[in-house]
């Protein structure tokens, strides 16, 4: 473990290649760091700004032998790192932030819900299953229609079925690969909201305004924020958020997706440790953005303020949207933020723009 903070022209080693990590690698270059990438792809978006890369499978042990020799510390900029590789490396002592814990929880949809309920954030009715059975039993419990969701590796709205009816569990639960499974029960909300939240390693946090989020097939389109709320609703994201971070003893920036239901309560929907699409409107919109936030917290800098300096309408490019670039680059109110993706493929992210407004 180096000694922390960690001084600027020391290496920030970062699992995963793709926009969050070139966006987390651009933030470090800012403060003075080197950045290692390691990535399955040879071409991987942040492999092509980052000083190194390492191209490898995420649990190779020679990829990550190479990672540690060179990284002071590490980070993650997706949620389905493998627990083993972060045991690897901790084992040659290198550090991964955040920590075991956050990966471990936001890695299962259910023991993701069950730790949101033990530290008091409310989340939908839910029921795990492992058999069809189980599954068609869970439905009757909670009531049709709900939804089937993978319980690992769904992501966009990927592993997730509708179930209209009980009778049709048995099949959901087969269209799903016959893998353990969670039924939720639908949440009948007013609005998709997120809050995006960092811990430093002194226990600091620091929460920037709650986005209001609209998908489309289960992939983000667009953000809002700030968005419009009320003082109790901020109040109220801000609780989560804080035991959230404290409940995982959490270190960097985290992303928690809410429903605002019509009672005014807020559900937790699911939490991604790591910087997360609903922030890519701080890059313009905040003092101090998701990304160099996140940068912050791991290297034991003090956290940076969140305060808001305009609003912001932030758009995801998809699939071939992205030709677009030339049109937004000729706004005057639009920042444009592209990936370096070779190939847009559809529902691809390429890139985002934000456009700002006076607050
Ligand atoms: P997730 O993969 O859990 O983030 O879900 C993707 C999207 O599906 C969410 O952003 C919601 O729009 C919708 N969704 C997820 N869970 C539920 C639920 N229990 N009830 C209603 N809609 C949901």
């Amino acid at each position: 473990m180096p000694a922390l903070p960690l001084d600027p022209g020391r290496t920030i080693g970062i699992l995963g290649g793709g926009q969050l990590g070139r966006m987390l690698a651009s933030a470090a270059a800012r403060l003075g760091f080197d950045v290692i990438i390691l990535d399955p792809e040879p071409d991987a978006p942040a492999g092509r700004v980052a000083a190194h890369t390492i191209v490898a499978p995420y649990d190779d042990p020679q990829g990550l032998a190479a990672l540690a020799a060179a990284a002071d510390i590490v980070t993650y900029e997706f949620e389905n790192v493998p627990a083993g590789a972060v045991a690897k490396l901790s084992e040659m002592g290198i550090e991964v932030a955040p920590g075991p814990l956050a990966l471990q929880v936001a890695q299962d949809r259910l023991a993701e819900k069950t730790f949101l309920n033990a530290q008091g954030a409310a989340t939908v009715a839910f029921v795990g299953a492992d058999t069809a059975a189980a599954a068609a039993a869970a439905v009757e419990q909670l009531g049709a229609p709900c939804l089937m969701k993978t319980r690992r590796e769904g992501y966009d709205g990927k592993g997730q079925r509708w179930v209209e009816h009980a009778p049709d569990a048995a099949a959901a639960f087969e269209s799903l690969g016959g893998a353990p499974v969670i039924l939720e029960a639908a949440a009948d909300f007013v609005r998709e909201l997120s809050i995006i939240a960092a811990r430093g390693r002194d226990g600091a946090t620091a929460i920037y305004p709650l986005a209001e989020n609209h998908h489309e097939g289960g992939i983000l389109r667009r953000s809002i924020a700030p968005a419009r709320v009320t003082q109790a609703l901020t109040d109220q994201a801000e609780r989560i958020a804080a035991r959230v971070l404290a409940g995982l003893d959490y270190v960097g920036v985290i992303g928690i997706e809410l429903f605002e239901m019509r009672d005014g309560l807020l559900l937790v929907n699911e939490i991604a440790p790591r910087v997360h699409n609903t922030g890519h409107w701080t890059l313009d919109g905040c003092e101090v953005d998701q990304f160099e936030q996140h940068i912050r917290a791991v290297a034991g800098w003090p956290l940076g303020t969140t305060a808001p300096i305009a609003r912001v309408e932030m758009l995801n490019l998809l699939g071939e949207e992205a030709d677009a670039w030339l049109r937004y680059a000729a706004e005057p109110e639009t920042r444009v933020h592209l990936y370096g993706k070779r190939e847009a493929k559809p529902g691809r992210k390429m890139g985002h723009v934000n456009r700002v407004k006076p607050l």
